[in-house]
């Protein structure tokens, strides 16, 4: 465990007799005690609805909750908190998208265009809006190690790409996708660049007016963040002039039997109560993040991923995927002749957690040509020491089953 360990609560236990190295972050990040107090406290202290009451609880809650928002826009560098929408989480988001901006504007010629790499998040919403439009769903051509070749890139999208919607970071195969270079292939062609941020925003500096993409979607709980909040981001303009997602409370300005009027940005997309102590705890998370620094914490992780890769190609049959330079933090493998779900069984009676399965990337295991593959994935609370202990986990692995 990294210096940093301390702060997370749930690193200080034993599972099944042995001290607990997590390495799956990627499914979901642990929480610092940061977080946890800022849940707990707005649960103790001024538990309210908000943008309601005029009383001093409700007005603690709402400043809470719309002060993350402002921290959140900060985080990602966005022009205006109207910018930042609450959601449940990127899969949330990522069908706000799909069915709010995509559906209503999209129609038979058209084209969508994704990676084979996709998380089914990003995945089914696009292929819901083709079925729903007659637009036709392609994907971009991936190299061997699961990076894309921006020429190749170029020639896929054409003037009848309407939607372009891809991973900043691959969640099997770390890859780090050209999110700039494709904004710009993106907007020659008048078309819109949805940028699933889950794996990229808990790990790296990500500014959305540098990268210049249209829309970004991520989880907090995969920044040291609560479960069941996340974020929408979109330009200003373009969620402007999209139709709410959900009808309601809170999102209308004026309602009449017949006729109803919504409320501004970033609000008219926040139908019913939000989560408001998992807002204020994703505030608590960012606060966290840049107390250490993202370029900090992306070095952090690259360095593991590169010293687990390192020592993962001196283990006769096992098999790293992905590129194997200019990747974050996580490592997906297999071991010849032993099931993932094995070695992650193994693992676990060390005290070991890893995933294992098609991390939601069914078509990726086809295009990979396994079933499944088990992954380690890394955050500011782990260290080179927790992937010895992996390193020798896996050792046994392989003679418990050799
Ligand atoms: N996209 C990627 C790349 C992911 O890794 C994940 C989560 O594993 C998601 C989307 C979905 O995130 P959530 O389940 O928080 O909506």
């Amino acid at each position: 465990m990294s210096h940093y360990a301390k702060d997370f609560p749930i690193l200080n236990q034993e599972v099944n007799g042995n001290p607990l190295v997590y390495l799956d972050s990627a499914a979901t990040s642990q929480k610092p005690f940061q977080v946890i107090e800022a849940v707990e406290s707005y649960y103790k202290e001024i538990n309210s609805n908000v943008h309601r009451g005029v009383h001093t609880l409700g007005t603690k809650a709402t400043d809470g909750y719309e002060g993350a928002r402002e921290k959140v826009r900060r985080f990602i560098n966005a022009a205006s908190v109207k910018e930042i929408v609450y959601t449940r989480g990127t899969t949330t988001a990522l069908n706000i998208i799909a069915s709010s901006y995509a559906r209503p504007r999209l129609k038979e010629g058209d084209e969508i265009v994704i990676s084979p790499s996709e998380h089914h998040s990003n995945l089914i919403p696009w292929q819901q809006v083709a079925r729903a439009t007659g637009a036709q769903l392609k994907y971009f051509p991936l190299e061997p190690d699961g990076t894309l070749d921006l020429k190749k890139a170029e020639e896929t999208i054409t003037e009848r790409t309407k939607l372009v919607a891809i991973a900043h970071v691959s969640n099997v195969l770390g890859t780090i996708f050209p999110i700039k270079e494709l904004a710009r292939l993106v907007h020659r062609h008048q078309g819109v660049l949805v940028v699933d941020g889950a794996q990229s925003v808990p790990h790296m500096k990500v500014d959305v007016r540098d990268l210049d993409c249209d829309f970004l979607a991520f989880s907090g709980h995969k920044m040291m963040g609560p479960t069941g909040i996340g974020v929408l981001y979109g330009k200003e303009s373009l969620l402007e002039e999209m139709e709410p997602f959900e009808f309601g409370g809170e999102m209308i300005d004026h309602v009449d039997l017949y006729e109803s009027t919504w409320k501004e940005l970033p609000w008219k997309f926040e139908g019913g109560t939000p989560n408001i102590a998992g807002a204020i705890g994703l505030g608590a998370a960012v606060d966290y993040l840049e107390s250490v620094g993202m370029d900090e914490v992306d070095a952090h992780d690259r360095r593991l991923a590169a010293y687990a890769v390192e020592k993962m190609k001196e283990v006769e049959g096992l098999t790293v995927y992905g590129p194997t330079t200019d990747r974050t933090g996580l490592v997906t493998f297999n071991i010849e002749g032993v099931h993932p779900h094995d070695v992650a069984t193994v693992l676990d009676a060390e005290g070991i957690a890893v995933r294992a399965g098609h991390h939601c990337c069914q078509p990726l295991m086809r295009w990979l040509g396994v079933s499944a593959t088990a992954r380690a994935s890394f955050h500011l609370y782990n260290s080179e020491a927790d992937i010895d202990r992996l390193m020798k986990g896996l050792q046994k692995t392989k003679e418990y089953f050799g």
